[in-house]
């Protein structure tokens, strides 16, 4: 039986676990993250094996992971994780510059519309290339349980756990999804 992204509920503890991990050792330790299903586009020929969702104004974000996510090579699970927590660090700033173009923008909603995407499109090859970097330096996720049972009894203070899909973010109903990117 299969649970979020074709993982295991033992093999979900895992990822969970090393989300937390990995995150606080990037300094994001007042981020919380909610790891669910990546859903592609229909016409995506070739999907993402993950993507990050930011709620406006929170440090809190849902991790979408591909349903092959435990097919892959350790390095590519490891980039894939370190490539969206490192979007955390530049999501708040996106946020605000986005808001500052469109107000720039005086309704003429194309341009804008292009500088948005020109902006992201820098961002994404920039947390790559970070990412290709940054990873090296860091462990790849171990699947086996005793591993996973000694991470968590390492991970205590400043961090809290990941969330699993299902399980409910905190109070964020009010606010509103800002854009992918
Ligand atoms: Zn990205």
């Amino acid at each position: 039986m299969t649970t979020t992204a074709g993982l295991t509920d033992a093999e979900l503890d895992v990822v969970c676990s090393y989300i937390r991990m990995i995150a606080d050792t990037l300094g994001l330790t007042e981020w919380e993250f909610r790891v669910e299903d990546l859903v592609p586009p229909d016409d995506d020929e070739n999907p993402p094996w993950a993507h990050i969702d930011f709620v406006y104004g929170r440090r809190f974000a849902t991790i979408g992971l591909c349903e092959d996510f435990r097919d892959l090579t350790d390095r590519r699970q490891r980039h894939v994780i370190v490539h969206e927590l490192l979007h955390c660090h530049l999501e708040l700033l996106m946020q605000e510059f986005k808001i500052a173009l469109r107000g720039l923008g005086g309704g003429q909603e194309a341009p804008v519309d292009m500088a948005i995407a020109l902006l992201c499109q820098q961002v994404e090859y920039l947390t790559d290339l970070m990412a290709t970097r940054i990873a090296m330096l860091l462990p790849m996720i171990d699947w086996t349980t005793d591993a996973k049972e000694t991470r968590e009894a390492d991970l205590h203070e400043p961090g809290t756990h990941a969330l699993r899909g299902g399980e409910a973010a905190p109070e964020q109903d009010a606010l509103p999804d800002v854009e992918r990117c």
